[in-house]
């Protein structure tokens, strides 16, 4: 087991369809609200999720009656499904047996050795992997009593721990999480991971709080560990609708130039010179710009005093000038357009451009 210094070096896992690891991508997942046995309200909120952008939920199973929904709900959704225990291996068994995509147990945390190997036994024979979740705040007690309290070193050292359970049946389809709340812990933590083992990593800021505070918080932490090369799936952890959580991911990955299938929104701050009512059409652009499945750079200028020419390098877009607007692509002005349809103008260039960037 070597340690790795980019995520390109991970070992690939499969996760359903898709593969984690081994690639400069990260995958965007999420996790849903509902209680799971609730197959109705869980199914529909999966397909919220996908329409935008989750490539892989979880769910989580307290109780037998949320296991044995597993293999419903499996059977509505078009996304990998990840089912998230925390110590009774039964229900790990019924989740496998239903046709779960990937399980999120601690294997230390199952208790006797013939329990482990059974879940390891099941989940080798349907090939899915299992996601070991270290949480700072949830160490094991000889860790926090060796350490005193929560350290980066410590959260290895409950990985690794995990990791040999493992390990010694032959398992390696492993995926690892080093959550904490506190954004510099969780930042030395995944680096070190990153030293000590070539298991994907599944990033995380937990607990980040609201929409607004969690938002900020989970770009500042996990912004500095995709910087390093580090994470091959991602969540969002917010005290919100998780569709949020989904629209963050992907707003984070394409600021690292991460997201390949995604339009990019430059808008101007707005100064004196504005001409046109642009903050509110940098929301609407920013709303409709979100369905666009194509790397386009959409940019929304107040005026045309440093127009088109500040924004070269968006594919497409509008500077307000009085009472119109400029509409102009790779820096060069197209066409004018009157104020009242610059913005379904440049809907429907916008929409043409992905539409030839799918056709080429
Ligand atoms: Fe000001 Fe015009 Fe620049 Fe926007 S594009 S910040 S309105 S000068």
């Amino acid at each position: 087991m070597s340690g790795i210094t980019h995520r390109t070096q991970t070992r690939k896992v499969k996760v359903g369809d898709l593969t984690i690891g081994g690639a400069d991508e990260i995958i965007i997942q999420s996790m849903t609200t509902t209680k799971t046995h609730d197959v109705e309200a869980t199914v529909a909120q999966i397909n919220e999720l996908e329409e935008a952008g989750c490539q892989i939920v979880r769910v989580a199973c307290p109780k037998e009656e949320d296991a044995l929904a597993i293999a419903e709900i499996k059977k509505r959704i078009n996304i990998p499904l990840v089912v998230d225990i925390h110590f009774d291996y039964k229900l790990a068994l019924i989740a496998v047996e239903g046709g779960a995509d990937k399980i999120r147990i601690n294997p230390g945390n199952i208790g006797r050795r013939e329990k482990v190997e059974e879940v390891v036994k099941a989940c080798k024979a349907k090939g899915i992997p299992i996601r070991i979740g270290v949480n700072a705040g949830s160490l094991e007690r000889h860790i926090i009593k060796k350490y005193g309290y929560p350290t980066a070193d410590g959260m290895v050292e409950s990985a690794l721990h995990h990791i040999k359970i493992l390990e010694d049946l032959d398992f390696h389809d492993i995926i690892v999480s080093m959550k904490a709340s506190d954004v510099n812990l969780a930042v030395e933590a995944y680096e070190k991971a990153a030293e000590a083992f070539d298991y994907p990593l599944h990033i995380g800021i937990t607990e980040s709080g609201t929409l607004f505070a969690g938002t900020v918080k989970s770009a500042a932490g996990l912004g500095t560990i995709i910087s390093k090369g580090i994470g091959n799936t991602m969540r969002i952890s917010l005290s919100a609708d998780p569709v949020e959580e989904i629209k963050v991911c992907k707003e984070l990955l394409k600021t690292f130039g991460l997201a390949s299938n995604a339009a990019t929104l430059i808008a101007c701050p707005t100064c004196g010179r504005i001409e046109i009512d642009l903050i509110s059409i940098a929301n609407e652009m920013e709303e409709y710009i979100s369905h666009v499945k194509a790397p386009l750079k959409v940019a929304v200028l107040g005026c045309a005093v440093n127009g088109p020419g500040e924004a070269r390098e968006a594919d497409i877009g509008i500077a307000g000038a009085r009472g119109e607007g400029l509409l102009f692509m790779h820096g060069k002005t197209v066409r004018k357009v009157p104020e009242e349809t610059m913005v379904d103008e440049l809907k429907k260039e916008i929409d043409i451009m992905a539409e030839a960037y799918h056709e080429k």
